[in-house]
């Protein structure tokens, strides 16, 4: 099967939205915006090896390649709309490229998305899917409002991935925590509520305090005080290792792609979300651990491709 075997059999044949007023096919794509709106656009790559291990199955890698990519849209308060996805591939593997569509076309169908275009091309496993989604122009959510004062919020519990991940690479495969980690759900829904409601969002992916940090820096170098114990939980998580490590997961561990996003101190923490603390004048952060015991100095490292 050539290139355009490969599209025509897996990527053309796809379920368009009224929106699309010509897919995949021609040189380009073209796309009907709604009238008024603000498209806001975002780009992300995998990397086998990098961002999902070796081998992993091919609808967790299809899934992934998309979710991670609206969880950016979520964070900007955006609602889904099209997709481009650049593929290289080592060889034409249809039973790969079965599951990677699967994995794809489900989460695009549960969120409304269009896959309008792409590229196909021959080289090492390399993912690379492009978004765009709509927010009423003046309404997108941005990391840089949030005040002293305002409630520190998250859409749900952070540190499953990191465990997943663990798991996944000591050889279990099954399970809520590799769940999380290979179909973490985008937060679009909620990101819609949080509209011109939360003073600042961004979407965890490289882990809480890290991501927090980007918030407080983009803020104009505020701080922030975090409660280990009031992050949610799941049974599945506290029976996975121990304190500390449920901690570390929970404080550095990618990948949940839940929202952090601040609220005025007068507004109610919306229905699912948790308050997890607050934001403060002292630029630093400052963490409360599992044990109750307050931390001035902890280290804010998350993944960085040219650090890490
Ligand atoms: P060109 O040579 O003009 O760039 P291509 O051969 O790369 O065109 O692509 C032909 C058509 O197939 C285009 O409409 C493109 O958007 C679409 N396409 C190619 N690869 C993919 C893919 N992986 N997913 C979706 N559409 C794709
Ligand atoms: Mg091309």
């Amino acid at each position: 099967m050539d290139e355009f075997g490969v599209i025509e059999r897996f990527f053309r044949h796809t379920p368009q939205a009224e929106s699309v007023l010509l897919g995949p096919g021609d040189d380009a794509a073209v796309i009907k915006p709604t009238p008024g709106m603000g498209l806001a656009m975002s780009m992300d790559t995998l990397l086998e090896g990098r961002h999902f291990p070796v081998g992993f199955p091919a609808e967790y890698v299809g899934w992934r390649s998309l979710a991670v990519n609206l969880s950016d849209l979520a964070a900007m308060g955006a609602r889904p709309r099209w997709a481009l996805l650049s593929l290289s591939l080592p060889q034409v593997d249809e039973a790969w490229l079965d599951g990677f569509c699967r994995g794809f076309f489900t989460l695009a169908e549960q969120m409304g998305v269009s896959l309008v275009g792409g590229d196909t091309v021959k080289g090492p496993l390399s993912i690379t899917v492009q978004v765009t989604g709509e927010v009423p122009a003046t309404r997108a959510l941005r990391r840089s409002g949030a005040r002293p004062g305002d409630k520190l919020c998250i859409t749900g519990p952070v540190g499953l991935a990191a465990a997943g991940l663990a798991n996944w690479q000591a050889g279990i495969t099954t399970g809520a925590l590799v769940q999380a980690f290979a179909q973490p759900i985008p937060q679009c829904q909620t990101s819609l509520r949080l509209q011109g409601l939360a003073t600042s969002a961004i979407d965890i992916s490289d882990g809480l305090l890290a991501d927090l940090q980007h918030i407080l820096t983009a803020s104009g170098g505020i701080g922030a005080d975090v409660h280990v114990e009031a992050l949610p939980l799941t049974s599945e998580f506290l029976s996975w290792g121990d304190g500390a490590q449920r901690q570390q997961a929970q404080l550095y561990g990618g990948d949940d792609y839940q929202l952090l996003f601040t609220l005025l101190s007068h507004v109610n923490v919306p229905r699912g979300c948790v308050q997890i603390g607050r934001i403060t004048s002292r630029p630093r952060i400052r963490v409360q651990d599992f044990q109750g015991q307050w931390h001035d100095n902890m280290a804010i490292r998350g993944w960085d491709h040219f650090t890490s």
